[in-house]
């Protein structure tokens, strides 16, 4: 996960590595003719203390004289030359300010390899726009241009991922519950069709019974093919309730069933799962806001594919739109090298990403941290 955009940012810093390096040649060849110079300095200073040696023992001829002058001027020229490369070393090996035309053409690339890593557009170009604001006018030490520029993107990077205010859903039961004994936390699950919402209510499930809360499954996808039974295989195999009806009965009175149990049961949280086809996006819609209507839920959560690229974004939108969003658990990032959607969700809506599926077995959902996904992506 996240490879080709931790690929992206790395080529990056690499561009500016490149630069530090045709800054230490510059540099070294400096070095190298203040060497010659230092040489001529000291052959011309031989020659000068020669030729004094000779002039006490008077052995100079009035020849010998000039020469002597000459020398002696020549070894104060070689030393204005050298006063003057050793300013430039110096420019060279203190500090390096950053100047927009350095970095214009490798922030318009980055932009671009950030779009390929399914950044989108927008998002990409606000992130370059936030990288050069904090890289211009920088002054930055030449012998670690990379640690400079890695901080630089992580600050970058920190700025959008840590806006997400998480949900620790365990918590939130535990903390509902203890205020209200009398009703049932209500969780909806809403997305794409085989974005993955079963499997992550399933692994919701399993996190809440090993934290010793109970929950109760309702099965209101009466939509897809299969998905009360694969819901209901899941219920056996965690031990927990399943309210479901059947195939095209009303998801909201399912729902509603679901509340009314948990209710009688002392249940502390009802997890609804939807039907997410797309080609009837807009009754899908009214179905949703149905449910919405009925059940009431405390959370609603939308389950979406991160290899779903770009789309993933407008499909975030629309279902905040609709009905308002509280978190989103992004599915499937074992199979998604780019992970750059995630950056793009979080700089385009205030919707806190919560949970990352990370394979198809129940324990493989992991708390969003930004900290971490900075480290997955710099390391
Ligand atoms: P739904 O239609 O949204 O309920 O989707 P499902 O829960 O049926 O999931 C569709 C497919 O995606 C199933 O084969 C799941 O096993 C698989 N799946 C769900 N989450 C993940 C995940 O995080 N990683 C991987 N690799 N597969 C997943």
């Amino acid at each position: 996960m996240f490879d080709s955009l931790k690929k992206k940012l790395s080529d990056f810093v690499g561009s500016f590595k490149k630069k530090e390096e045709e800054i230490k040649e510059s540099a070294e060849a400096e070095e190298s003719k203040e060497e010659a110079v230092e040489k001529k300095r000291e052959e011309s200073k031989k020659e000068v203390e020669k030729k004094e040696e000779e002039s006490k023992e008077g052995k100079v001829e009035k020849k010998e004289e000039v020469k002597k002058k000459e020398a002696e001027e020549s070894v104060q020229k070689i030393k204005a030359e050298i006063t003057a490369t050793t300013k430039i070393k110096g420019l060279f090996f203190k500090k390096v300010k950053i100047k927009e035309e350095d970095i214009n053409d490798m922030l318009e690339n980055l932009k671009l390899s950030l779009v390929e890593a399914d950044v989108s557009y927008d998002v990409a170009e606000k992130f370059v726009e936030k990288l050069k604001e904090l890289l211009v006018g920088r002054e930055v030490d030449s012998k670690n241009i990379e640690k400079e520029i890695n901080a630089v993107i992580k600050e970058a990077l920190l700025q959008i991922l840590s806006k997400s205010s998480n949900i620790d859903i365990v918590n939130f039961v535990k903390e509902k519950r203890s205020l209200d004994k009398s009703e049932p936390v209500k969780i909806l699950f809403l997305g794409p069709n085989g974005a993955g919402k079963t499997t992550t209510i399933a692994k919701i499930a399993k996190m809440l019974r090993d934290a010793g809360l109970g929950c109760v499954l309702a099965a209101s996808d009466t939509f897809r093919a299969a998905a009360i039974e694969q819901l209901t295989m899941h219920a056996e195999r965690l031990g927990v309730p399943i309210i479901k009806g059947t195939y095209g009965a009303d998801p909201a009175s399912i729902a509603f069933d679901a509340i009314a149990y948990s209710r009688a049961h002392h249940i502390d949280a009802v997890l609804i799962d939807t039907a997410g086809r797309q080609e009837t996006n807009k009754s899908l819609l009214e179905e949703m806001k149905k449910i919405v209507r009925v059940a009431k839920p405390d959370l609603k959560i939308f389950v979406g594919e991160s290899i779903t690229g770009n789309a993933l974004l407008e499909q975030v939108k629309e279902f905040n739109e609709a009905i308002g969003l509280n978190g989103i658990i992004l599915t499937k990032l074992d199979c998604d090298p780019k992970g750059g959607n995630t950056l793009s969700i979080l700089s385009e809506t205030d919707i806190p990403i919560i949970y990352f599926g990370t394979g198809e077995s129940y324990e493989r959902l992991i708390k969003y941290n930004p900290n971490e996904i900075i480290e997955n992506i710099l390391s």
